[in-house]
């Protein structure tokens, strides 16, 4: 037997290990200048997220959550720290790392499937293989309930349909981590109680890294394995809580509630210590 045999798993019956860490965010600081002023957006980050895992960031107006995704997407630089994604460290925009936009990114003039091919260009050995596109294209749709909308064009679906839409361009190159911005903001409260339902399931079925950002902790409590919750600005790491309920969740769930409620009561601190003046 070996001398350290505790460090040694066990063989059979043992815990699955857990999943790798996919993103890595070290010490990550960003400080914005502005006509010669300095806006501190974010204090040092540390946040390891794995793979498989939907993380959401959550915290009050103006605490950093889009900086520190757009950190992630590469669109901007970290002032100091580092992000690195499979221990390479992000320098730039990848389609390892999408950003899923809301659904005025969808080009209106292509139909629903020339948008979802037209994401897929971007993965390697589709981009000249245009009947391998198509097909690719049409199992993402019907992942997203659209194939029968394969064809329409973008101004004949719902609000809820073109946000499918933008999912499925979003996953189209597969990427490792795909990040999304508040996501359902303009759709009514039905349209999105769906999409939390379905985008649940299609994480389920790909087994997706995702990082969202909200600052509604409904949705925080329903779409996240892991919330973390941010100060005010500048944002920095409060806590994290970890959302134990089995998926896919409904946001009107009262176990839903209870965690929102926790995660509403650590906003509400985190605003008392928010400084006044904040950028409108
Ligand atoms: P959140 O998404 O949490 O609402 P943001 O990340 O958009 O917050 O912004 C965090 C802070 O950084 C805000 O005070 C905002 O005004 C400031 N900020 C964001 N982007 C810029 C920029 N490009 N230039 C200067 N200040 C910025
Ligand atoms: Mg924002």
């Amino acid at each position: 037997m070996t001398q350290n045999s505790a460090s040694v798993p066990a063989t059979g019956e043992s815990a699955p290990a857990p999943a790798p860490v996919k993103l890595r965010l070290a010490n990550v600081t960003k400080t914005f200048e502005n006509a010669g002023q300095n806006v501190e957006a974010l204090k040092p980050i540390n946040l390891e997220i794995r793979e498989g895992e939907y993380v959401v960031l959550f915290g009050p107006s103006g605490c950093g959550k889009s900086t520190l995704l757009n950190l992630i997407a590469g669109f901007e630089e970290p002032t100091s720290g580092e992000i690195t994604l499979e221990g390479r460290r992000v320098t730039r925009p990848g389609h390892d790392r999408l950003m899923m936009f809301q659904e005025h990114a969808l080009f209106p003039w292509l139909k629903v499937i020339d948008n979802v091919i037209y994401g897929l260009g971007w993965r390697p050995g589709y981009r000249f293989r245009p009947r391998l596109r198509r097909q690719k294209a049409r199992e993402l749709l019907k992942l997203m309930h659209l194939e029968e909308f394969a064809k329409s064009p973008i101004h004949e679906l719902s609000g809820g349909m073109k946000q499918r839409a933008a999912l499925a361009r979003a996953l189209a190159p597969d990427p490792k981590v795909l990040l999304i911005d508040e996501p359902f903001p303009a759709l009514d409260a039905l349209v999105r109680a769906r999409l939390y339902g379905e985008l649940q399931d299609i994480l389920v079925r790909t087994r997706k890294t995702i990082v969202s950002v909200t600052h509604d902790p409904r949705e925080a409590a329903c779409l996240g394995d892991r919330v973390i919750v941010f100060t005010g600005r500048p944002g920095s790491i409060k806590t994290e809580i970890k959302v134990d309920l089995p998926r896919p969740r409904d946001i009107n769930d009262p176990q839903v509630a209870g965690y929102a409620g926790k995660i509403a009561a650590l906003l509400e601190e985190g605003q008392r210590e928010t400084i006044p003046g904040e950028k409108v």
